[in-house]
């Protein structure tokens, strides 16, 4: 039996989770769920998985979630504070690192610290930190499995540590392939969250619009299977059939292949190293077309960026992620244009001279923070 704490339990990957669980009641119990305010929906998934406890890191929802709740036999637990603490007196147990952003790297190195596999969704915590998080996680023992769609994908076709000549990411070249900067510079915040293949979180559906998602899934692919940057290739691939493959010394390729569902590389890593059954509809290889282009870098500057800022290593990349969070939520709050997005983050890279390798949790926080204010003026000087 499965013990289970889900972090982002009420986003898009936290309801996939949801979803793959219903269909295995018996394998697993469930921790904790924890959103940051989302008090009502976090009530109706304790109501239907009757966790331990349930919390959230915003204080006040999570004060009133406790006010309002009557869950019997549910703790509700208000900020990260007493969520983490709630993680530490757990028993052994998995965690789905599903929060968006930045947040998740705290609450991940708590359970990383823990000793418990993490399995990990919450891409920004591996580009920020992943020295970090790779470090603390061989210390304890703990597993960091991964559950990106191209990462999962990678890690089935891996297996552990054969040796490999390239890893190849598909990428679905977002809502605007095919467009050139100039067709790009009064596209709208809903256009750029009409994604072709996938419904996922706001955050991440911008980031596959400017292709930062594919460059964030470079530094990714770097921590999470010590690949060199020259061993890691993009390719578009519209159709997202083929979520990545993997070319060994021998030169066979392997690919893995299905439909872009979620619910797939979320079970991979739940049931690892085991496999369970999901319901999924077969896929229909009849005249089905499956292609693949190279990147528009001339249109899209954010993944040859994401491969210098990986070169650089040390706190660059968790600045690179912080301006970028800064700036994507400055163009869905309409702020800036879409085309501001990567002109901000690519003048915080450019500006920030101090980098050093990263050796704890400190400096980058404080990274973090010189990203996010400088980013937060370059918005202003923008509006
Ligand atoms: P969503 O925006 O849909 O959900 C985010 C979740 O995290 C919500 O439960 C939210 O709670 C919670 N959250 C946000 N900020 C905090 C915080 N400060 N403290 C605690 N909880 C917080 O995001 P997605 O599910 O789309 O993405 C989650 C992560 O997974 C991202 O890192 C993304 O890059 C990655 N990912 C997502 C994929 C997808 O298909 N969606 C695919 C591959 C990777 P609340 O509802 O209360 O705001
Ligand atoms: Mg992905």
């Amino acid at each position: 039996m499965i013990n289970l704490i889900v972090l982002g339990a009420t986003g898009s990957v936290g309801e996939t989770t949801a979803q793959v669980l219903r269909q295995h009641r018996d394998l697993y119990q469930i921790e904790g769920l924890v959103a940051r305010s989302s008090g009502k929906r976090l009530r109706e998934l304790a109501a239907e998985f009757h966790p331990q406890w349930v919390g959230l890191t915003d204080e006040a929802a999570g004060n009133e979630l406790a006010r309002e709740t009557h869950l019997e036999g549910i703790q509700v637990l208000s900020g990260l504070t007493e969520i983490l603490s709630a993680m530490r007196s757990a028993p052994p147990s998995k965690v789905i690192g599903a929060m968006s952003g930045f947040s998740g790297l705290v609450p991940t190195l708590a359970a990383v610290d823990c000793g418990f596999d993490i399995l990990l969704a919450n891409k920004e915590t591996m580009v920020a930190a992943g020295d970090l998080v790779r470090a603390r996680a061989s210390q304890s023992g703990s597993h960091i499995i991964p559950v990106d769609s191209e990462h999962s994908a990678i890690f089935q076709c891996l297996g552990l540590d054969q040796p490999f000549k390239r890893i190849i990411l598909t990428c679905s070249g977002g809502p605007f392939r095919g467009r050139t900067r100039r067709d790009l510079e009064h596209v709208t915040v809903e256009d750029a969250l009409r994604h072709p293949n996938w419904v996922m979180g706001p955050k991440i559906t911008i980031d596959s619009a400017t292709l930062m998602n594919k460059g964030l899934e470079l530094i990714e692919a770097h921590q999470l299977f010590g690949a060199e940057y020259h061993k890691l290739d993009v390719v578009i691939h519209p159709q997202s059939i083929i979520h990545s493959m993997v070319e060994f010394i021998d030169g066979a390729t392997m690919a893995q292949i299905g439909w872009p569902d979620m619910q797939v590389p979320v079970q991979v890593a739940l049931s690892w190293p085991e496999r369970w059954s999901l319901t999924m509809p077969n896929l229909d290889w009849k005249d089905r077309q499956l292609t693949f282009e190279e990147p528009d870098h001339q249109t899209f500057h954010a993944l040859s960026l994401a491969r210098q800022v990986g070169l650089a290593g040390g706190l660059m990349p968790a600045v690179m992620n912080a301006a970028n969070e800064m700036a994507v939520a400055a163009f869905l709050d309409h702020q800036i244009s879409f085309l501001g997005i990567m002109e901000v983050v690519e003048s915080v890279v450019e500006q920030f001279s101090e980098n050093v390798a990263v050796k704890d949790l400190e400096q980058v926080l404080e990274a973090d923070s010189w990203g996010r204010r400088t980013a937060q003026s370059l918005v202003w000087a923008q509006r």
